[in-house]
């Protein structure tokens, strides 16, 4: 019997990649406005170079950034960039289809809770922009272990505060190396958000989840 529910939040819960694409598209254009010489297509494809290997959540990519096509820091430039990134950002956080409706029914019968890479104050932001701050039993994050799945701590950490068996809880993430395999490893029952964005590019014939989501939804028929 599934007691609790844990979800993953970037590109589980939150459709996270639109939002960086669209946001950093507006941050490229405004730093092509005032004055960096190059196409954009190239820019683009840089930047995601650059948060391939420093991470989606990497604070200071437009230095970065800009350092490593320019050779130095235009402040000018790189603040058009900032400006432009926030201003859309803030206004593109969006859940997926269903989610809210979904998860509102799962949490009358069971224990939900958020399982997250992403810093503390980050993965709050992105609930409250998303009006869901207040629909988890436990909000998980980076900052409670310091380690980040796939590693053991976050999960053996859910376990604690739910004082639940792995055998008694669903674990959802887009991730299938770090989501669904560490958590079928350890016991936990398994489903792969296929409609999300996995940034690891795991292959799907290596790691087999118990169920494979289409749509968040598909989790009420699972867990009737
Ligand atoms: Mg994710």
């Amino acid at each position: 019997m599934i007691k609790a529910v844990l979800f993953d939040l970037d590109n589980t819960l939150v459709d996270f990649m639109r939002m960086k694409t669209i946001s950093c598209e507006a941050a490229i254009d405004a730093m092509i406005k005032a004055g960096l010489d190059m196409e954009k297509k190239k820019a683009m494809d840089t930047l995601f170079y650059l948060y391939d290997k420093k991470g989606l959540e990497y604070q200071k990519i437009f230095q970065l950034f800009l350092r490593h096509v320019t050779g130095k820091v235009d402040y000018g430039i790189m603040a058009c960039g900032i400006v432009a990134y926030r201003r859309v950002k803030d206004g593109l956080i969006y859940p997926y289809k269903n989610v809210i409706p979904t998860l509102n029914k799962i949490k009358k019968k069971r224990k939900i809770i958020i399982l997250s890479n992403a810093p503390r104050i980050q993965a709050w932001l992105r609930l409250a922009a998303m009006g869901m701050h207040d629909m988890f039993e436990h909000v998980i994050t980076f900052d409670d272990t310091k380690v980040r799945k796939p590693g053991k701590e976050p999960f053996l950490y859910a376990l604690k505060k739910l004082k639940l068996k792995p055998e008694e809880c669903l674990m959802v993430g887009d991730s299938l190396g770090g989501d669904i395999l560490p958590a079928k490893k350890m016991g936990f029952k398994t489903a792969y958000a296929k409609y999300g964005f996995d940034p690891t590019m795991c292959e799907v014939s290596k790691v087999k989840a118990d169920y494979v989501l289409e749509d968040i939804k598909d989790l009420l028929k699972i867990l009737e």
